[in-house]
Order: C-alpha cells, then structure tokens, then sequence
C-alpha cells in the first residue's frame, strides 16, 4: 500500500466551513494527527487511528505523521483554520527537510478558511486595502522582532491581522503591542476583536485604538487592526479600497 499525507485545516469553527476536499481527504483517511482539541472536531468512525497530541511537539507530531505514511498509512494531519498559517504545514515541511527517503511522499497540503478572513468577514471587510499578518506570539522569534514588524507596519499604514495575542503564559505581551500601535497610530484608528469566530461563543467588538485594553483579547481571539481610513458603516466595519 502506498502511504500519502495531507496537511489541512478545519477552518475556524463552523463544520460548513469545512472544505468538500478537506472532507473528502478525512473520509479517506486511516490517521489523523494534530493537536487535542482539532482532532476531538474529527469523528471517530472504525478504520480510523486519531492520535492526539499536546500542544508544542510541533515537530515531534511531524515526525511521526511522516513515519506512518512511510509505512503505508493515509495519514492526515489536522490544523484549524489553514494549515500553513502558523500551524502543521511549516512543521512538516522542517522535518522533511532532514528526512530525504520521505521527501518522496506523496504529500498534499489543502488549505481552510484561516481565522482572520473568517473574523473579517463577520466584521465587514476590515481588510479590504493592503494588510499584513502578525503572530503576536514570541514562542519561536524574539519580542524586539515582533515590535519592530508593528511599527514598520504601522509606518505603511496596513492594516494588521493579530494571531496568538494573549495567552496566560504572557499576560504583558499584548499590552505592549497596544502601547507600540498607540505610539504610531492615531487613537480612533479601530481596532476590532474577533472571538471564537463561526462557533456558537462567538463575540466582535470593535473599539477605537484609544480605548482598546489587553483583556479584549484571548486566545480564542483574532485581532484586527483597520490602516487610518477604516471606518464603520452601520453595524459593519471597513475599509476602502483606495488610498490617499
Ligand atoms: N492555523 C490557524 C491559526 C493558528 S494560531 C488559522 O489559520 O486560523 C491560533 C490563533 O488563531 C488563536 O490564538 C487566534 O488568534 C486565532 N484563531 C483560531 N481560530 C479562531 C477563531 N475561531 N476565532 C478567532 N480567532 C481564532
């Protein structure tokens, strides 16, 4: 039997908002590997290993997601939202790199509805102009880096998608970024907050800069940040596609 791996996301949430291919490639599957709380969204069904796994063993994970398929196994492995927006299809591809006799596995990587178009999509459009996307997290680059991203960003006036912003484990990293945007951004420049999008928790609240404090933000939240002519318009908020 000839072993393949896919690499997909599950989206944000909302079974709808599960791709037919993804769908299709987990019918097929007889693996699925990922982090705990992705996997428990796969049902179980006979003829199907999950193998949940903690988070942080990125590569571990890989590792072994890239051995059963050498064995014979379909495997999947499972990330939310897309794969390859700070999740498993960068890990993989690393392990990969010093694993030639896996190199040649038949490896696919099917993409899913990322968190930050599914956050912008309830808000309006808030990234309808140029935007950029930032992991607020600092487990794998340096805090200096991630400063550094805000204020060139905020130099070009994009508008900016905020991943991983707060978590117990750095409480004060959040409110740092806040006081880096305050720095170089007017203080009614809106700033919204997407949490738990497509799931029945889901809340947005959008706030000007000014007023924005770190317990806005969880976990579970995408954060965006509008360039200086986001604006509201009823209920929605936007941003226009042209620029001065
Ligand atoms: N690969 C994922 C991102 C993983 S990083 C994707 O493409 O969406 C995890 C971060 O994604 C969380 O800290 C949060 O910032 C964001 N996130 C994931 N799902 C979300 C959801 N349903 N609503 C809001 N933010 C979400």
């Amino acid at each position: 039997m000839t072993g393949s791996l896919d690499i997909v996301g599950l989206g944000p949430g909302a079974e709808d908002m599960v791709t037919p291919e993804v769908r299709a490639a987990l019918a097929d599957a007889t693996d699925v590997v990922g982090y705990l709380p992705y996997v428990a969204r796969v049902a179980a069904r006979a003829g199907l290993t999950l193998h949940p796994s903690d988070n942080r063993v990125e590569l571990d994970r890989a590792r072994h997601a890239l051995q059963m398929a050498l064995q014979g196994q379909r495997v999947v492995v499972v990330s939310s939202g897309d794969p390859g927006v700070f999740a498993m299809a960068s890990a993989v591809f690393e392990a990969l790199e010093d694993w030639p006799a896996a190199q040649a596995l038949n490896i696919r990587v099917l993409p899913g509805i990322t968190a930050m178009l599914a956050a912008a999509a309830a808000l309006g459009a808030p990234l309808g102009h140029d935007f950029c996307c930032i992991n607020l997290s600092d487990n794998l680059k340096p805090w200096d880096l991630i400063e550094r991203r805000l204020r060139l960003a905020a130099e070009g006036d994009l508008a900016m998608a905020f991943y991983n912003p707060r978590s117990a484990s750095r409480p004060e990293g959040f409110a740092k970024a806040l006081e880096v945007l305050r720095a170089s951004c007017e203080e009614n420049r809106l700033i919204s907050f997407a949490r738990a999008v497509s799931t029945p928790d889901q809340s947005l609240l959008t706030v000007p800069l000014g007023q924005a404090v770190p317990e806005m933000a969880d976990m579970r939240t995408v954060v965006i940040l509008g360039n200086s002519a986001t604006r509201s318009v009823g209920k929605f908020v936007y941003t226009p596609r042209f620029a001065r």
